[in-house]
């Protein structure tokens, strides 16, 4: 159904995200192809090999609930409680989470709005308010569950006319914010799968104005094996400071090989924080958000390497 309408129909799962923009008309899909009736988007299991398999259907309330998440993957059910309201959890999915739009404070506003400032890029128009003399669009991915997906080298399966691929879900992603996510309009994802921990432990870090309910205008997810004192795997990945979530690699390098220390730590986080270059189109001061990147990325490494506390 999604193939046989030109690019116009749109899946929706939860609807979530999808209501609120079409209301908004930020999208005009010309038919909503729903997802829930779909068995193939449920269920959530622990394979022979220890990989968690989680449907994209799977709302967020099941995955905060869930004993083997909460067991395999407990940063996962951290970052999707921090998702909104409960009765948005209640309906909002795993998948629609993973493929939430990209968002910017001049593009999130209604129609009227928007046509009375001059449509941007995004939608309907030809400049960004954020930078105005550029050539693209600058929204900001703002799911909270991908940085900690990716943190825990999660992959996606993607089902569509051509057949079905598994792909790493940092591959999913791309720097542009009019095309944030390589699929095609007519695949629809059915499953995340996340490795076994094997050791590597995982938190996740968001800052937001509100904590009862926001999207974050930073996300630090950190995930981190460590052995007799050594670092032997590091994943540090930031969410909601470009128009995909940045892996910190230099960060990652560095922490990797020796021992987790004060010391390694704060240079660790002085080095994953120069990736990110948030943009003056989401909530508080850029350059505010810019210096908390490495605020959050040194405790979330302190808690990993128990000197710290846990994210509120
Ligand atoms: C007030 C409010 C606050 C929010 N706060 C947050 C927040 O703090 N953090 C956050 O991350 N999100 C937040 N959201 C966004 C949203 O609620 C969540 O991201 C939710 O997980 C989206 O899931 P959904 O199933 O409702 O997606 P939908 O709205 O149904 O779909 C979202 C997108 O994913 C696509 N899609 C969904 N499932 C599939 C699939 N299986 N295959 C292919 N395409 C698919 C849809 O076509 C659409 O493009 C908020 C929304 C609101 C209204």
């Amino acid at each position: 159904m999604l193939a046989a309408h030109d690019g116009l129909a749109m899946a929706i799962a939860g609807g979530s995200d999808v209501l609120p923009t079409m209301k908004r008309r930020q999208i005009e899909p010309s038919r909503l192809v729903g997802l829930r009736g779909l068995p193939e988007l449920a269920g959530l299991c622990c394979e022979a090999d220890g990989t968690l398999r989680i449907g994209a259907g799977e709302t967020l309330a099941t995955i905060c609930a869930d004993p083997e998440v909460a067991r395999s993957a407990p940063a996962l059910a951290a970052a999707a409680a921090s998702v909104s309201t409960p009765q948005l959890r209640a309906s909002g999915t795993l998948g629609g989470n993973v493929l939430v739009d990209t968002r910017c404070n001049y593009y999130d506003q209604t129609y009227e709005w928007r046509r009375a400032l001059g449509f941007c890029f995004k939608k309907d128009g030809d400049w960004c308010p954020v930078a105005p003399g550029g050539h693209r669009c600058w929204s900001v991915s703002s799911s909270d569950t991908v940085p900690v997906l990716i943190a825990l080298a999660a992959s996606g399966t993607l089902a569509g006319p051509a057949g079905s691929r598994t792909l790493p879900l940092e591959d999913l992603y791309q720097d542009d914010g009019l095309a944030p996510v390589r699929k095609q309009r007519d695949e629809i994802l059915t499953s995340i799968l996340i490795p076994r921990a094997d050791g590597l432990r995982a938190t996740y870090w968001k800052l937001r104005r509100r904590e009862s309910f926001d999207f974050p205008i930073l996300g630090v997810a950190a995930a981190l094996d460590v052995r007799g004192g050594v670092v032997t795997r590091a994943r540090i990945v930031l969410g909601a400071v470009a128009s995909r979530p940045i892996r910190a690699t230099a960060a990652e390098d560095l922490l990797t090989g020796g021992p987790l220390t004060e010391e390694t730590i704060e240079e660790a986080a002085n080095l994953a924080a120069h990736p990110a270059r948030p943009l003056d189109n989401t909530d508080l001061e850029h350059y505010w958000r810019k210096r908390m990147s490495r605020v959050y990325v040194r405790r979330a490494l302190q808690e990993l390497a128990g000197s710290g506390t846990s994210p509120s």
